[in-house]
């Protein structure tokens, strides 16, 4: 029989993989192989795909297989395989921003009549277009759209195991792997909290599945490990869905994490229905904002330097790990469109390239959710406070004091606010504001107005009409 090309993409797994699992069937031998894009760009990101790579190369080694790592444009690298080795076949899986559908429909075109392509879905609970309102639209609001995707059902994970290979499949191209590492070794601490691959990421599920009852409670602290941490073993697509919502689906008290797989595949269905939606605000009223695009401000919060402790520990958290939790990411998040009026895009973009679980669906809705201009988002009106949030969820400072060192003998009190500590007190904890650590960047209170004033400018500026969700 002639070859299929297993082409992974956001599927980075043997267990539960729709595209592998059809190949198995076909009888075929398999020519797993992996294209290195121009969709493969975000720094940190890239980190994770190189150990995700090779743990899955090795795997299929292990099964006496192997996996191929190509380089440039999808549709002729794959188009010139398909050629040399013969395949009749390709099988992958979709992604679903426009560039990965787009690059589908290339392949399509450039493949010859005789070879076939076919895409599986494999990476959401419900694929876009499945959840819609009674009138056939795409729901703008995340509780009406939980509601209606948590009625259909979820079918059972299948894992099939290859072993049936064509001959030339372990043709591995180290270099184009190697060349997904950073230059700079500013990656070398990601590997202290982050293990990429299969393995680790079922560990991960299963140490979140023993934690799920505590979920609802500890989800807000940032000093804690009460999240999954699942995310950048989600995005690359190392762990099934269906897995984790099965694991998840026997423990009732375990819904408060089951909901977040629900806003991931809603971020998604917003993607498919607004494939601009990584830079082009959703809601019109936010087409005039007078944003205030200042590099220097723009610097600081990158660097951690803000003088909001919060803030500065989870963008060096960010920095470090490549991880930021979520209740941290809204405030960071919130600071910078609110208290500094930078554009939201340049937040997205600096997290894009930083984050490991960097995923355009998530990172888009979560800044728009953020800068009120989402569909269903907050408020802009609502502007967190950076001390209030920092006092209200890092209850004991501990993580501030893990991420700033230059607080850590700031008492609990003022570790928040240490402006605020008085000079015999900052000086008993050993730190010099203005010199080793950054007075505030801005005051709350004007910023507070003048985010505000902007506001209202903006909404002044609409004409009449244009201020419903698109
Ligand atoms: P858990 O709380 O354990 O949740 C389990 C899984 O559900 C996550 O792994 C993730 O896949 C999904 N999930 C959780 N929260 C959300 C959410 N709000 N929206 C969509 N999916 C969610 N998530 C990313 O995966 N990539 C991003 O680039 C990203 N950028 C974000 C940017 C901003 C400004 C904000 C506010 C949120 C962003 N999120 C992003 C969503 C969320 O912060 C992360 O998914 C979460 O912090 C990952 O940690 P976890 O795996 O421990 O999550």
């Amino acid at each position: 029989m002639k070859p299929a090309i297993v082409w992974f993409r956001r599927d980075l797994r043997l267990s539960d993989n729709p595209a592998l699992n059809r190949a198995i069937e076909s009888n075929r031998p398999i020519f797993p192989v992996y294209v290195v894009d121009e969709l493969d760009t975000n720094s940190a990101a890239r980190w994770w795909l190189h150990h995700s790579l090779t743990t899955l190369r090795e795997n299929l080694e292990s099964l006496g297989g192997g996996l191929t790592v190509m380089k440039g444009d999808p549709s002729s690298q794959l188009a010139a395989l398909a050629d040399r080795i013969d395949a009749e076949v390709i099988y992958c899986s979709h992604r679903y921003e426009a560039e990965g559908e787009a690059q589908l429909r290339a392949l399509r075109k450039a493949l010859p009549e005789q070879v076939r392509l076919n895409a599986a879905h494999g990476s959401l609970l419900n694929e876009p277009g499945t959840v819609v309102t009674g009138s056939g639209s795409v729901f703008k609001v995340f509780t009406p759209f939980y509601k209606a995707a948590t009625r259909e059902p979820v079918s059972e994970p299948e894992t099939q195991v290859p072993t049936h290979f064509h001959a030339e499949a372990n043709d591995a191209a180290i270099d184009v792997l190697n060349e997904l590492l950073p230059a700079i070794n500013w990656a070398d601490g990601f590997s202290v909290d982050w293990t990429p691959g299969e393995t680790a990421a079922r560990e991960r599920l299963d140490q979140a599945v023993k934690k799920s009852a505590d979920y609802g409670e500890l989800r807000d602290r940032p000093d804690l490990e009460g999240t999954s941490r699942l995310s950048p073993h989600m995005h690359f697509g190392e762990i099934s869905i269906r897995d984790v919502w099965h694991r998840l689906s026997t423990i009732s008290a375990a819904e408060p994490l089951t909901r977040q797989l629900y806003w991931r595949d809603f971020s998604y269905h917003l993607l498919a229905k607004n494939p601009e939606m990584g830079w082009k605000p959703l809601r019109s009223e936010f087409d005039n904002f007078p944003w205030v695009d200042d590099d220097v401000l723009l610097k600081a919060w990158q660097r951690g330097q803000t003088g909001y402790p919060i803030v500065d520990a989870g963008m060096r958290q960010l920095w470090r790990t490549g991880w930021m939790h979520n209740r941290v990411r809204m405030i960071v998040a919130s600071f910078l469109v609110k208290h500094l009026l930078v554009p939201w895009q340049r937040g997205a973009d600096w997290f894009l390239d930083t984050l490991l679980d960097a995923d355009l669906a998530n990172n888009s809705a979560g800044w728009q959710w953020v800068a009120g201009c989402g569909t269903d988002a907050t408020p802009y009106f609502r502007i967190f406070n950076p001390i209030t949030q920092g006092k209200k969820f890092d209850v004991t400072g501990d993580y501030v004091r893990k991420f700033v060192p230059e607080l850590a003998q700031v008492p609990t009190k003022f570790i928040h606010d240490p402006w605020n500590a008085g000079t015999d007190l900052l000086a008993a904890s050993s730190i010099r504001l203005g010199e080793d650590y950054p007075y505030p960047i801005v005051d709350h209170k004007e910023a507070r107005q003048r985010a505000l004033d902007a506001y209202q400018l903006s909404r002044d500026l609409l004409k009449s009409g244009a201020e419903q969700p698109r």
